[in-house]
């Protein structure tokens, strides 16, 4: 349990569903400058993340489309939302902390500083959806990481095993 109070639990539930149904920054991108595919195949997950850089290693646009689950989804409009305009290292940053989060790793006040992210508490307790959350962000991860276009999947990580980027 992530001692949430039920009440805050079925308002994040209902932000997930809502950006499920209207999915931020949900199209395609001419330009980008790092472009990745990421795939779940547990779940059927699959999206395409363009990333555009500006001066200054910021992230001035970020947008994605695909299709999968609703926690699938929303993470990824979540996301977008959460790191544009962020620096690279900002959004490095973020990435961990969502990570941990899911992982049910990060106390109270450390959820309370992601703000609407924390609303993927709740998928600590549900191991097989924690790929579904963090799909997204680990195409950000590796985008981030590489120059050229890629596909990373979550195949491989286990629930219960080592974060794949290791470090
Ligand atoms: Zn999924």
């Amino acid at each position: 349990m992530t001692g949430s109070p039920p009440a805050t639990e079925a308002l994040y539930q209902e932000l997930i569903l809502e950006h499920n149904r209207k999915p931020r920054n949900f199209r395609e991108m001419a330009g980008a400058d790092r472009t990745i595919e990421g795939r779940n195949p547990l779940c059927g997950d699959a999206l395409t993340l363009w990333v555009k850089l500006g001066a200054g290693d910021r992230i001035d646009d970020v947008s994605f489309k695909g299709q999968g689950c609703a926690i699938s989804k929303a993470s990824a409009s979540l996301m977008t939302t959460a790191i544009k305009g962020k620096t690279l290292g900002e959004a490095e940053a973020l990435f961990e902390k969502f990570h941990r989060l899911v992982r049910g790793e990060l106390n109270d006040a450390e959820q309370r500083e992601l703000g609407s992210l924390r609303a993927f508490a709740g998928v600590a307790r549900f191991p097989m959806r924690v790929k579904c959350a963090s799909l997204a962000w680990h195409a950000l991860h590796s985008a981030l990481g590489a120059p050229t276009e890629l596909a990373v999947s979550t195949e491989g990580e286990g629930p219960a095993g080592p974060p794949l980027e290791g470090a």
